[in-house]
């Protein structure tokens, strides 16, 4: 019982903004470039920065795969449509397993 209070408080706290060096972290480590999604983009590091203004489509997201996902405790997929971890819903829109 005490477990599971501690994990639906923990689950309600607002999710934190990426700081400026995990920002550029991400910038540096992202590997959209590859993913079929990134079209007409050069932006980098949505799941810290936030989203793009050129992608619209979900063709495919390879966050699960990218070094950052561990970094920053990711839980969400197409962060270039719907913004950086910290300005997704609480609950997480994928359940990818992570
Ligand atoms: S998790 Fe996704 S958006 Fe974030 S740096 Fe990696 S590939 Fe880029
Ligand atoms: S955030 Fe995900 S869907 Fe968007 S370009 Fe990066 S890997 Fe692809």
């Amino acid at each position: 019982m005490h477990e599971d209070r501690d994990a639906t408080e923990e689950h309600a706290k607002p999710k934190k903004k990426a700081s400026k060096a995990e920002m550029l972290e991400a910038e540096q480590r992202c590997i959209c470039y590859r993913c079929p999604s990134y079209i007409g983009e050069t932006k980098k590091g949505f799941c810290a920065k936030g989203g793009s203004e050129k992608i619209k489509r979900e063709l495919g997201c390879i966050c699960p795969g990218c070094a950052m996902k561990e970094r920053l405790m990711l839980k969400n997929l197409y962060y270039c449509i719907y913004g950086a971890e910290s300005e997704q819903p609480e609950a997480d829109r994928f359940d990818t397993g992570y």
